[in-house]
This record gives C-alpha cells, structure tokens and sequence, in this order.
C-alpha cells in the first residue's frame, strides 16, 4: 500500500471541503467497497450475472423492479434516453444515435433543468442520438407547455434534481409524471446527488439514476433503478452506445458493496461529526471581522449542512474569491464550494473529510484571515480575470 499515492505521484494533498465533486476526485470510498473492489480485480467473472446480481441489490435498496450499474450517471442518462427509444430492439440499438426508423426519438425538458453538472444535460441526452424538446422558460414553466411537448415522438422526460437546477418555477415531479402518463411517456430522473434512493420512483418517476461516487462512497459508476423494461432497454445499450461507457468488473462489485455498506450506515452518527465540524468552523470563522457565517440546509432537502461563508471586504480586508484563492494555494491547500461566489460569500461542505481535516481548515481560515487583516487590503481581484486564468488553465492541458 502506497501511504499517501498523492505524494508518490507529485499531486497536491488537498483537503475537500468543496462536496462531491468529479474535479476533486468526487468522495472518500467507503472500505466495504475498496475490499470488494481489491478482491474483484484479480477474478474472472460473467459479466452479465453479476450485473444480474447488482440488480438485485439495487432493486432491494432502491425498491424498484430492476437495476444496472454503468460508468456515470451521466452515461446512465444517455442509456436511459437510449433505451426509452429503442426499447429491447438490438438493430435499433446497433443503429443509435442514427435514430432513423424510431418512432419516438425525443425527449422533453423543462428549461430550468438545463444545466451543467461539469457537462450540458441536454448533451447527455443529444449524444442517444435523441432530440431534445426544451419546455418553457428558465424560471417559468406551465403545464400545458409540458403537453405540448409530449406528442407521440417524444420517447421520455428528463426531470433533474439537483442544487443546479432553478429551483422555483419548475412542474414538480409528481405533475409531471401525472401529465406524461396519461401520455404513455416515461420519466427519467437524474438524481445524481439525491440521498433518497426511494422517493423519485415512489412519487412517480419511471427510471432514477445516481452516482455511485457521490454520497454513496463507492467506485465511480452510475446507478439506473426503476421500471425492468426500461432499465433492461438502457442495460442492451452495453451492446451499442453503452461500449464506450463500460463500467469495469470491479466497479459493479465496488457499487453494490457500497450499497450494501449504505444500507448498515449509521447516518445519525455521521450527520453528528458533520454537525461538530460545522459548528467548529462557524465558532472560529465567526471570530474574525468582516466574516458571517450560517449554516444552511441543502437546497433539496438531502440531510446535510453546509457552512456558508459571507467575507465583507471592508471589515475582513478580503473578498470572497481571493480568500478562497488563498486557502486553496496554501498549504496544505483547501479547497471550498464556490459555485455562487460573485456574491460574495462560498460555502463549506463537511461530507467529505478525513480524521483531524475539520480543525485543519479552521486552522487555515485563522491564518489566511489574520494575514488579510494584517496586509493593508491589496487590490481585489476581478471576477472575470478569476475566469479567465480557470479556462486558461484548462486549455493549457497537460502543460
Ligand atoms: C454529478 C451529477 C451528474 C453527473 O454524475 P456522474 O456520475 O459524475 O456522471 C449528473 N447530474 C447531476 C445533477 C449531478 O449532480
């Protein structure tokens, strides 16, 4: 064993108090799944049966009548899309994205489920080869907008569950299921970083998809339960479209011991240490001028905290951005949730830390805050010049 491989391999040791994010290398595995992804490795196994065996883990956790496991959820999105079109037929399946033939080839959206998670939702949906039927306004969706849609091409609807998604002015689940069933249309969730395995599918929802790599703790592979005729289409797809987006042996393995290990999870004792390191952070943050901090419920009711950080640059000497520049170029570098910093505040996620991580980063906001306060405010940085240096980089790859 390798004791810190970052080091081995010249990487930075960041700590994540960003959420589960792909650029971050998305959460810690559990050791249930680590074990079962060791053990796997090194065997032969019939692919098929063990995804017949991660279908009956799934169904039980996910109370649905099927499962299979895939590289992402964004590649089960794409074999969800996929299967609502071609359903068991293999030519069909062979010809995608080539559509030709289908009769139903598209795929409704509300417009404030347009998002990106790291890539376009609706580019998940593009790449089956379907079109996509985009319904209403960002912030302002009506039901006979999602009616007019569902005409007889429409194979299925994307409906997303996410803090990215606008979250007002949308149909509610339960409406739309209503509305596209008496259609004979299909819904498809993406609730990629939704706790509840259940729910989706109880109010409704046909096929609900998540990341294995997220809250779950287990290997990076996507997770489609729900209804055996759809998820047995989008599981044909390994046959057509799916190759490219093959999930390994041991990912399979690694997905239903995480589910496993999440079903035996104490949750209570978890959401504690994230509440102990939340109130640690709120008491020394909130010590410093110029800095409030709240702790603030998920936007979508996953049952989990964050702390959100507000830094006014008068009193603390520091803008947001900057500071959350400075932790995460210091050492050793902390890396914050940033996604709505032009106003002026970044939040901290404690779902994701190791023994000893929480006192880290209060440790580091002391030092970063009381060097600010003791340099005589230095210019702030622009927020666009902040994004453009992000692209920059980027497109400077791998140099
Ligand atoms: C993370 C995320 C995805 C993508 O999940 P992957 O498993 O990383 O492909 C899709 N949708 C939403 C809402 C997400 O948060």
């Amino acid at each position: 064993m390798i004791p810190d491989i970052r080091a081995h391999l010249g990487l930075r040791p960041i700590i994540n108090v960003s959420g589960t994010m792909t650029a971050l290398g998305a959460s810690i595995v559990v050791p249930e799944a680590v074990a079962a992804v060791t053990a796997m490795l090194t065997q032969f196994v019939e692919i098929n049966d063990l995804h017949r065996r991660a279908s009956a883990t799934i169904a039980r956790l996910c109370a649905s009548e099927a499962g299979f496991v895939t590289a992402s959820c964004a590649a089960g999105m794409t074999l969800a899309v996929a299967g609502a079109m071609t359903g068991a037929d293999l030519a069909a399946i062979e010809r995608l994205p080539d559509t030709e033939g289908l009769a139903r080839d598209a795929v409704a959206i509300q417009a404030g489920h347009m998002v990106g998670y790291g890539a376009p939702v609706e580019q998940a949906i593009r790449l089956a080869g379907a079109r996509v039927l985009r319904v209403g306004q960002a912030t302002d969706v009506r039901a006979y907008q999602l009616e007019a849609a569902l005409g007889p091409r429409c194979a299925a609807v994307m409906h997303v569950v996410s803090h990215h998604t606008v979250q007002y002015g949308q149909l509610a689940l339960e409406d739309v299921a209503e509305i596209a069933h008496a259609r004979g249309v299909p819904v498809i969730v993406d609730a990629a970083s939704e706790y509840d395995l259940r729910g989706f599918l109880a109010r409704g929802a046909d096929v609900a998809i998540y990341s294995a790599h997220k809250f779950l703790g287990g290997p990076t592979a996507g997770i489609v339960a729900g209804r055996k005729d759809l998820v047995r289409a989008a599981f044909l797809q390994n046959i057509g479209i799916g190759r490219g987006m093959k999930v390994g042996k041991e990912s399979v393995a690694g997905t239903i011991a995480a589910l496993d290990a999440w079903e035996r999870r104490d949750h209570a004792a978890v959401r504690a240490g994230e509440t102990a390191a939340l109130r640690l952070w709120q008491a020394r943050l909130s010590a410093h001028a110029g800095i409030r901090a709240v702790i603030a419920p998920d936007p979508t009711d996953n049952p989990l905290d964050r702390l959100e950080v507000h830094a006014d640059p008068a009193g603390a000497r520091i803008t947001a951005w900057d500071l959350a520049d400075a932790l995460a170029a210091g050492d050793p570098p902390v890396i914050v949730r940033d996604h709505e910093i032009e106003q002026g505040w970044f939040q901290l996620d404690p779902c994701n830390l190791h023994p000893g991580e929480a006192e880290t980063v209060a440790a580091r906001f002391d030092a970063e805050l009381e060097r600010a306060r003791g340099t005589n405010a230095a210019a702030p940085t622009g927020l666009a010049e902040r994004r453009r240096r992000r692209f920059a980089s980027l497109l400077r790859w791998p140099d």
